[in-house]
């Protein structure tokens, strides 16, 4: 494989900016810190001798990684005085800030890694497998360290379940990446996924539903049957087999970070105990009964048991999305707000955090939580993993709590990374290679004694529309490749043009490895005149809304001119380019042309989305007038709106010659309800 000095990459690198120069004939990701580059290459061959100098532990394992690689090597006896590949921890290393740095020096006769720690030297290592292409390694130094300490991709294994074999492959390729933490969303509505010995109703019922997919699932019922059952669908890691995954992962020096939601997203669990809901009965919430003992009792017995199996310093409890409704009713809920003198059911949300915190903190491990975590005020010692934006997370560091940043944005592998209609269901939204690249998490305006509570930052990759293992890499391959240099590189040695060259020479990598990657070569983009200034008649004319009809404030793309400023919305209505209409009245707008003109068409763009319910409209209104009182239609289009799987654009407008004023476009909404999307309406 030719991985050097690719005239492309070059190219690319002097058409962008400089900062990346230096790393352009560098083919490695994450790009490292400081890199070298001198002319001649190390050409190893059967005789080349490895030789580690670490801890017991490490040394073997090291030993064992690189001999598996494609360079050709065999273990020492004594360190090699030339011909050699030869990885020591030091005391000190010139240059390095942090354990996990390292420095790889690769002269014609040999290799030296050196690193601070033995994770130090498996990230020197993934950089020297990175930069042998199959022949030799080209003549140079790096010095390199990790920008945050945390760099985690979290899998939903309860939406889907994946097997052991699985996880670990993703494990083999966050190795490769220098990503150091796997968190496993290990439970939720969908299945419970870990064998709690205690309970074992939790993996008997709770792990096994009527139906294969989650979709099939949701939209069918919702029901978990026995695991005896015929046609039951789901599974569970056995706790041998969540011993293996722990293990393989501390041997990629990958720490595994179990969650186990808590207080909502517990349907299943409420199933198979229902007396640990307020109503208890099965069905009825998601929600445990945070008045009752009982909730606490079986909570911390599960978490006694998850420690046991997961060695990590923080445990994820979830905290997200919790309805709290049944807490306002039931009598045990509402006498524990009396007693601890809580005055809203935040703030029983916010007892239960604390509660549960103590109890990890009692066993020497730390909390972590979603941000709603901070909701009725945050545990003193939680961490949040900021999903909603980052105010969350930056409210938190404010607070002098760490933070790990993982907003939907830019880290929700789940969404398009493609235009639509080439890319298999997602849940929606439209995030491409280049956006998560983007991805800065320290806002300029952040005060700078702060940003060392900034652990660092995850991508998420939740399963409801991805029922296969073919399906899950094709969403995380190549983003996980961006956010791992999100996560390590600095922000100035990264360069979007020379990653992307990079990074398609790793999806070559990947598919010959099996792994199901996007073709990133073959990338579509977003949706044609999304990033382009268009030209019509009513570009910068003034948009009224007629009485009773208002943009949604959530998705107002940017204000009332939004219809009439030339921007064009991309393949997702959340890129805030697309402005929402909720209400009864649907769309009804008049732009104002300043003057009579001719006009010969009068257009504009509606997608849809079923899932969050975003639909084409139903029917269509184009008018004019001269005065902007009374207006003549000039057309009338009657649509049906079919629900489908799809995301889907459609225009719908005249065309004719017309002399007028003013311009109005009527939409209406369809029996279906929920919201319009349009972009601009198009005068020409
Ligand atoms: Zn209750």
């Amino acid at each position: 494989m030719k991985k050097h000095l690719l005239p492309t990459i070059v190219l690319a690198c002097l058409l962008s900016f400089s900062a990346c120069q230096q790393h352009c004939s560098l083919s490695v990701i994450p790009a490292p810190q400081g890199v070298e580059l001198h002319r001649g290459a190390f050409v190893p061959n059967e005789h080349t001798q490895l030789w580690v100098e670490a801890p017991e532990y490490d040394k073997q394992l090291l030993q064992d990684y690189m001999c598996a690689s494609p360079m050709p090597l065999v273990v020492a006896d004594a360190m090699p005085a030339a011909n050699g590949v030869m990885l020591r921890v030091v005391d000190s290393l010139a240059g390095v800030d942090g354990a996990e740095g390292y420095v790889l020096a690769i002269e014609k006769n040999g290799v030296v890694l050196e690193a601070l720690s033995p994770a130090g030297l498996f990230y020197g290592v993934q950089t020297l497998v990175q930069m042998f292409d199959g022949a030799r390694v080209p003549v140079g130094r790096i010095v390199d360290a990790p920008r945050f300490a945390y760099r985690g991709m979290m899998l939903d294994v309860s939406r889907h379940f994946f097997d052991v074999s699985f996880i670990k492959r993703q494990i083999d390729a966050m190795a490769r990446y220098k990503l150091n933490h796997l968190h496993l969303h290990l439970t939720d509505a969908a299945g419970w996924r870990v064998e709690i010995e205690r309970y074992p109703r939790l993996t008997d019922l709770a792990a096994w539903r009527t139906h294969a997919t989650w979709k099939e699932w949701w939209n069918g019922g919702r029901k978990y049957v026995d695991k005896a059952a015929e046609g039951a669908h789901g599974g569970y890691y056995t706790q041998a087999e969540v011993r293996d995954i722990v293990d393989y992962a501390r041997r990629h020096y990958i720490t595994v970070i179990p969650e186990i939601e808590m207080p909502s997203h517990s349907e299943e669990v409420l199933v198979a105990y229902p007396e640990l809901s307020c109503s208890h009965a099965p069905y009825e919430g998601s929600d445990f009964c945070v008045g009752s003992e009982a909730t606490f009792e079986f909570l911390e017995n599960v978490l006694l048991e998850v420690m046991r199996l997961f060695p990590s310093e923080y445990i994820h409890i979830g905290g997200d999305e919790a309805s709290k409704q049944a807490w306002k009713s039931c009598p045990k809920c509402q006498a524990r707000m009396q007693r601890e003198g809580l005055a809203t059911v935040d703030e029983l949300q916010s007892y239960f955090i604390h509660r549960i915190e103590t109890f990890l903190n009692n066993h020497g491990r730390k909390l972590l939580g979603w941000d709603e975590i901070l909701e009725g005020g945050l545990a003193p010692n939680a961490t949040v993993m900021s999903w909603r934006g980052t105010e969350g997370g930056l409210k938190a560091m404010a607070m002098g709590h760490r933070a790990i940043m993982t907003p939907g944005e830019y880290c929700y592998f789940d969404a398009y990374q493609d235009a639509p209609h080439t890319q298999p269901e997602a849940i929606g939204g439209y995030l491409p290679l280049q956006k998560v690249y983007a991805y800065e998490p320290l806002p300029d305006t952040i005060d700078i004694s702060l940003a060392s509570l900034l652990y660092g930052v995850q991508g998420n990759l939740f399963a409801e529309y991805i029922p296969t293992e073919e399906h899950m890499e094709y969403m995380a391959y190549p983003r996980v490749l961006a956010l791992a240099e999100v996560a390590w590189s600095l922000p100035e040695n990264k360069c979007y043009e020379d990653f992307r060259v990079r990074a398609i020479e790793e999806v070559s990598y990947l598919r010959s490895k099996g792994y199901n990657a996007f073709d990133l070569a073959h990338e579509v983009g977003n949706r044609p005149g999304a990033d382009r200034q268009l030209q019509h008649l009513g570009v910068g004319k003034r948009v009224s809304y007629v009485d009773g009809c208002n943009f949604y404030p959530g998705y107002a793309a940017g204000g009332s001119d939004a219809l009439a400023n030339g921007v064009r919305g991309g393949w997702t209505y959340g890129d805030k380019c697309w402005q929402g209409f909720l209400g009864r009245k649907g769309v009804d707008v008049v732009i104002d042309l300043e003057k009579s003109t001719t006009i010969r068409e009068v257009n504009a763009d509606f997608m849809q989305i079923c899932g969050p319910g975003v639909f084409m409209p139903s029917q269509i209104v184009v008018s004019v007038s001269d005065d902007g009182e009374s207006f003549t239609e000039l057309i009338s289009i009657d649509n049906e709106v079919v629900r489908d799987d799809a995301v889907t654009f459609k225009t719908f407008g005249w065309e004719g010659v017309a002399t007028a004023r003013y311009v109005r476009y009527q939409a209406a909404r369809s029996d279906f309800g929920g919201f319009l999307f349009v972009d601009e309406v198009v005068i020409r």
